[in-house]
């Protein structure tokens, strides 16, 4: 389910204290600046969720 996986992206990369994301620092010593690609990606996919489920709701 991608709903989970988004969830999961969510979960593994919070933002951290200096803008930067703890995942990607975590997983791959890897500096990269909240939002990573995957927590973008995650986000987006949420948001577009969160806007098919509001529109559903008023149809
Ligand atoms: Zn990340």
């Amino acid at each position: 389910m991608i709903e989970r996986q988004a969830q999961q992206i969510l979960s593994v990369h919070p933002p951290g204290v200096e803008g930067l994301c703890v995942g990607c620092r975590w997983w791959w010593a890897r500096l990269a600046p909240y939002p990573c690609y995957q927590a973008e990606w995650a986000c987006r996919w949420r948001a577009r969720a969160a806007t098919r489920h509001f529109v559903d709701g008023l149809a």
